[in-house]
């Protein structure tokens, strides 16, 4: 039989992706806190928990023949090297930005007529795309994490970030200026292991595919 080997993104993403997982049979035979690889419970599926930037490098590279990403890492990264075959859409979110409220930043629209605006955000190019293709240079400030700090303490004017409930921008004094793209967890698979594992990998995405994935 083919082994796979399926990277998981912790945190959230893995959170969502284990009922999957359960529902496929693949659920981690393993203790998933402690161990970096993981038997599943079909002897011919390993799986890999790593942090969630790192899952297209492990898939590009064929040390994992498959992986669960958001987009937003995808987008990030640049998916160019890898077949994006399955929206799974679960871990659903938005990429949005944000500014304190009441300041001069919080109205959406253009930014043309204020200068050097900062933008803190864990995401550097898809913010330099998105400001670049309204003619937009914006300063960016890249962050790993807890972005919503940034403007309360004068780093930035602006963040990108992720919002789902849009809890954690309120419970800041945070409001979401424009939306920049829509974000969910897709299956992303290896382009050699596509052709050399085909048969397995199709069984293992149509098996997705019929669960509503
Ligand atoms: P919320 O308060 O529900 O809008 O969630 C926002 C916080 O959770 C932010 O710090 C985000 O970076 C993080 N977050 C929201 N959705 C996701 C996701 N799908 N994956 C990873 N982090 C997320």
């Amino acid at each position: 039989m083919t082994s796979l080997t399926l990277a998981l993104s912790k945190g959230r993403i893995l959170e969502d992706s284990l009922p999957l997982l359960e529902k496929l049979g693949l659920a981690p035979a393993g203790d998933i806190d402690r161990l970096l690889r993981v038997p599943s419970q079909d002897p011919n599926v390993h799986l890999v928990i790593i942090r969630p930037a790192d899952v297209p490098t492990y898939v590009e590279h064929g040390a994992a023949d498959l992986g669960i990403v958001g987009k937003d890492v995808l987008m990030e990264h640049g998916g160019d090297a890898l077949y994006e075959p399955l929206d799974l859409g679960i871990a659903q979110c938005r990429l949005s930005i944000a500014a304190v409220k009441g300041s001069p930043f919080a109205q959406p629209g253009p930014l043309a007529a204020r200068k050097r605006i900062r933008v803190a955000t864990k995401y550097p190019e898809i913010t330099r795309r998105h400001f670049a293709a309204r003619g937009e240079q914006v300063e960016i400030i890249k962050l790993y994490g807890s972005m919503e700090l940034a403007p309360l303490v004068g780093l930035a004017d602006l963040i990108v970030d992720l919002v789902a409930t849009g809890n954690t921008l309120k419970a800041n004094g945070l409001v979401e200026t424009e939306i920049i793209c829509q974000v969910s967890a897709c299956m992303v698979v290896n382009k050699a292991s596509m052709k050399m594992k085909h048969a397995a990998l199709r069984d293992l995405l149509t098996r997705m595919q019929s669960l509503g994935a």
